[in-house]
């Protein structure tokens, strides 16, 4: 889709990291989240609307650029996950391709002056295409650091105006909290590949096929991903991840290592992204899995974040997903599903059961 549009110089500006081997009703279905860190991050806000097929016939959604009519039919498909039909076509809004672009990196001293920092730029009306943190456990992990600092990288793109007031002003917010300058922007056009910012972009791109080296070495190696509101933000970082941590030591006998970045961000607050590494046997790898994976999902819930930002919920997450949406909600969508899909063929056991 995207080397089509290349052509007539547009795009649809979603990448999420399963870009590759992913597909536009996959995005649509799974309500995924985009590379792209602030504004428009999840395909919700790409979509202009949709058809679905499910048992019961088709269904599609009115073609306008906004509307104010009753709940939405694009946002009960969006995300369903298979669970109530087959998602076939979908108008989406293109963008033009961005001419100018400008990547900048910071290293902080700790990982919670950071968060500030990328507080103050998302409450600044900015709306970079990126701006990431990533903690030392994290660099380390991937080679892109030896240090104990932070990373944050922050980008801006633009296929209008020129972007330097913007990145600029940024810089400002970044060096209020302590940032020192890892990766200059100006005059620069290779700054993305350059210092840690260059290290952790290359590490980035290759994360998902580690775990295909990680896993026969008996290395368990997972992520998962939420979002939670500023103020609440400090206490759930520091509870999920110890949280984690001492899942690790206590179900493993050993201590593992628990990494944070932020994937996207938001004025309200952010999307914290976690990684966790232990190391386990052949024989009780699963398990083990199972069980970081249930204490992990349990602090995220507890601590009050949601059970997936983008990664959405399958079978995995249904568990803590029925816990935090309303009763009512639930059962309004099993009658949904009821009149849609009578024999409850649509990917049973996702979404609904
Ligand atoms: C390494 C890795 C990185 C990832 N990174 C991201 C990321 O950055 N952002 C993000 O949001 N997600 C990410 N994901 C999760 C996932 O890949 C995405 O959510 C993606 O959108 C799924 O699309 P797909 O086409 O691969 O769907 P599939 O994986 O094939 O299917 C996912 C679900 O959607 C249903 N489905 C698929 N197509 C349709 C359709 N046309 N109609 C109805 N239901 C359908 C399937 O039944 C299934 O339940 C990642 C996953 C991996 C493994």
């Amino acid at each position: 889709m995207e080397s089509g549009l290349k052509k007539y110089g547009l795009t649809l500006r979603h990448f999420p990291q399963s870009f590759e081997h992913s597909t536009l009703g996959g995005w649509i279905a799974t309500r995924s989240g985009g590379h792209f860190a602030t504004l428009y991050t999840h395909i919700d806000d790409l979509v202009e609307n949709i058809s679905m097929v499910s048992p019961n016939g088709k269904m599609n959604s009115l073609r306008v650029p906004g509307s104010g009519a009753g709940p939405s039919p694009d946002r009960f498909m969006i995300g369903s996950e298979g669970s109530m039909g087959i998602i076939t076509d979908a108008w989406v809004k293109l963008q033009k391709k961005p001419k100018f672009k400008a990547t900048a990196g910071y290293l902080y001293s700790d990982f919670l002056s950071a968060a500030q920092a990328v507080k103050s730029i998302s409450q600044a009306g900015l709306y970079p295409a990126n701006v990431r943190i990533v903690d030392d456990v994290e660099l380390k992990i991937n080679s892109a650091s030896k240090g104990s600092n932070t990373l944050m990288i922050v980008s801006f793109e633009n296929a209008d105006h020129n972007i330097d007031p913007w990145i600029s002003r940024a810089e400002e917010c970044c060096l209020d909290h302590g940032g020192i300058i890892d990766v200059d922007w100006r005059n620069n056009p290779l700054s993305n590949q350059q210092g840690t910012v260059g290290a952790w972009r290359e590490a980035f791109i290759k994360m998902p096929y580690n775990r295909e080296q990680l896993t026969p070495r008996n290395i368990i190696s997972d992520t998962f991903e939420t979002s939670i509101t500023w103020e609440k933000f400090d206490n759930f970082y520091h509870n999920v991840k110890i949280s984690t941590e001492l899942a690790i030591k206590e179900i493993t006998g050993k201590s593992g290592a628990v990494s944070c970045r932020f994937s996207h961000s938001y004025p309200n607050g952010p999307a914290p992204y976690f990684a966790f590494h232990a190391n386990s046997t052949e024989e009780t790898m699963l398990e083990d899995w199972v069980q970081i994976k249930r204490s992990a999902s349990d602090a995220v819930h507890k601590y009050g974040g949601t059970i997936t930002h983008h990664h959405a919920i399958g079978r995995d997450h249904s568990h803590w997903y029925k816990k935090q949406r309303p009763d009512d909600f639930g059962k309004i969508l099993y009658n949904a599903k009821e009149y849609l899909d009578p024999k409850f063929i649509m990917n049973p056991g996702v979404i609904v059961d």
